[in-house]
């Protein structure tokens, strides 16, 4: 294990450039009147719904609009702190290193919350914390990531609200986007540093930078082109991308010796980085068409896929979990593959772990950990009442997310803490896949993914993990596709339309029924299996979580490395053993999950009226 001084330098390396930001203001910039606070207020609608009680990514949302509402810094124009630690008591949050430089992902983060869960908690803060945001566009030309991300944030807004005083602060943003791209060869790049081949607690980082926020600018280039329809910035964007495939940024830490590593995108450096730059890429690849991008990024994901325990989307930090997730969707909506069951899977399982929902269980693993500072601060002495805060930091974070996305059954006290970034990264993953639900072209409904959704078109009860059956409520569709999951033999799934049986035809794994009436009630109903996996995981428990593929030239796993055995019913999760032991915050609690019968229970559903896209169609 690495000194605290190590893993302090380490964290200023991870937040340098980043904090770097703070100064540079973009030219003929003009933020007023582009926020409007009308355009925050939820205004779907609403109805009451007896529902299976599982999964609802909409009530997820509900809870996390609460914690990015109150997490924030009503004393630094509600920016975000950088870090909060449940590992010292009492919890606290921090701005040591700083939140601002995420300030656009986590109000990307609390858009999508309000779109999915209709919820008007704090509702006056949304028009603070955008306004705060933009009031200072911090513009680094060789770093621009923190305006990339307010880039991406403004770009949602002007989906539901495109004002044109919204639309040249935005193009003001794209302009310096283009201005501060430099050549190199057929190519267009931010920041071309060397390598950072040293190990640190994070690991080695390697290309990190570099490759990082390319994506991150190319993502909301491509979205403003496409939503503002200004071609000229996908140009741009494919310079950016033609940097990014770079050989010298994918090479392998070790490949078979007839294997082009840095051709399949086999990267060895910062994974979150790297997930980044491969979400910016297939973004372009959407919007451009280019097929050997698309290739590119699935080699990518998959290579990111054989670390940590894809299996339940554990990959190292929260980011990447989010980021593993997005990658899934966004190659099945692109049909590069189909990823809907690593999707699935992920968002049943670590993504929904990581989110902090309870907070009788964060109380009782902070109660354990000891007074003041806790472990990886990497601040000392008293507080500092300008930027951190241990007034009721627990409930003020109820609906983030944590960043330990290492070790799966406990996060140990070391990494009871979080950084920023990982909300920012997995609530819009979170979006991406409740949008992804259930989706509807003239009339003809498809679903992609068997959880709870309201819809305009239909809503989905789903009865998963419990009972093997789910039920749609149709409002408007004509016809409906419902994918099957690759854990369901497809000649055993019962169809019936109000009751009566129903013969579905097939369409690969897509059972799809036809002239609907908005009335009808579709029940699909299969049996559910058990299984029981074993994965080996040489990452260990009592380590900093990992942010990297190489963990660095002296790290060694165990022998034998950590196995888990984990009871899986369909794609979820149900039991884990070993468990690991010590102080910190057990994951996988799911003995109600084990019981043969969905519980019912009646919510208020919410219907958005206008939906964000996050990916070309
Ligand atoms: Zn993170």
């Amino acid at each position: 294990m690495r000194s605290a001084s190590a893993r302090r330098r380490a964290f200023r390396v991870a937040i340098g450039v980043c904090a770097a930001i703070q100064c540079v203001c973009a030219f003929g910039y003009d933020p007023a009147g582009a926020i409007n606070p009308d355009a925050f207020k939820p205004n779907g609608e609403r109805y009451e719904a007896a529902v299976p009680d599982t999964l609802d990514l909409a009530e997820r949302a509900r809870i996390a609009v609460h914690g990015l509402t109150s997490f924030l810094n009503p004393e630094k124009h509600f920016a975000p702190y950088g870090h909060v630690y449940f590992n010292g008591r009492p919890a606290y949050l921090s701005d040591f290193p700083g939140g601002p430089p995420n300030w656009g992902k986590i109000a990307e983060a609390l858009q999508f919350a309000r779109m999915m869960s209709g919820s008007e908690e704090n509702l006056d803060v949304d028009a603070k914390m955008f306004e705060g945001m933009i009031t200072d566009v911090p513009l680094n030309p060789a770093a621009p990531t923190p305006v990339s991300c307010t880039m991406a944030a403004l770009t949602n807004l002007y989906q539901v609200d495109p004002r044109p005083e919204l639309k040249r602060v935005i193009d003001t943003i794209a302009e310096d986007h283009v201005r501060s791209a430099q050549p190199q060869g057929d190519g267009l790049y931010y920041y071309d540093g060397p390598p950072s081949t040293n190990p640190t607690a994070l690991g080695v980082t390697n290309y990190w930078l570099q490759v990082f926020i390319q994506g991150r600018a190319i993502r909301p280039m491509t979205r403003w082109a496409l939503a503002s329809n200004q071609t000229k910035y996908i140009d741009t964007c494919g310079g950016l991308a033609r940097f990014t495939i770079l050989p010298k940024f994918w090479e392998s830490e070790a490949a078979p010796k007839a294997v082009t590593s840095a051709e399949h995108a086999q990267f060895n450096g910062h994974s979150h980085a790297h997930t980044q730059g491969l979400m910016g890429l297939l973004t372009y690849a959407q919007a451009a068409n280019n097929a050997r991008i698309k290739q590119f990024v699935r080699d990518g994901y998959e290579h990111m896929r054989s670390f940590g325990i894809a299996r339940i989307g554990l990959f190292g930090e929260g980011c990447t979990t989010g980021d593993m997730t997005w990658l899934a969707l966004a190659l099945s909506v692109a049909g590069v593959g189909d990823y809907w069951d690593d999707a699935d899977a992920y968002i049943r399982n670590h993504l929904a772990e990581l989110q902090i929902t309870d907070a009788a269980r964060m109380n009782a693993a902070n109660a354990e950990m000891p007074e003041g500072r806790g472990k990886n601060d990497t601040t000392s002495g008293p507080y500092d009442p300008a930027n951190e805060s241990n007034e009721n930091a627990i409930d003020r974070c109820l609906g983030t997310f944590l960043s330990d996305s290492t070790h799966p059954t406990l996060i140990p006290e070391h990494n009871l803490l979080y950084t920023i970034c990982c909300t920012g990264n997995c609530t819009p993953a979170m979006y991406f896949a409740w949008h992804s639900i259930a989706q509807c072209d003239d009339g003809h409904a498809r679903i992609n993914l068997l959880l709870n959704r309201a819809s305009p078109w239909l809503d989905v009860d789903s009865y998963l993990p419990f009972e093997g059956k789910v039920v749609i409520r149709n409002k408007s569709a004509q016809s409906v596709a419902v994918r099957i999951p690759f854990y369901v033999d497809t000649r055993s799934v019962r169809a019936t339309v109000n009751g009566e049986p129903h013969d579905a035809v097939w369409v690969g794994r897509y059972a799809t029924l036809d002239n609907l009436e908005p009335t009808d009630t579709i029940t699909l109903e299969f049996p559910l299996t058990t299984t029981t996996e074993t994965y080996t995981l040489k990452w260990k428990q009592d380590e900093f979580w990992k942010e990297c593929t190489d963990p660095g030239p002296d790290w060694k796993p165990l022998d034998p490395p950590a196995k888990y055995t984990f009871t899986i019913r369909g794609n979820t999760v149900i039991d884990v053993s070993p468990r690991d032991t010590g102080k910190g915050l057990p994951l996988y609690q799911r003995d109600a999950l084990k019981a043969a019968k969905a519980p019912m229970k009646t919510v208020r559903r919410y219907v958005a009226p206008k939906m964000v896209s996050v990916f070309p169609p």
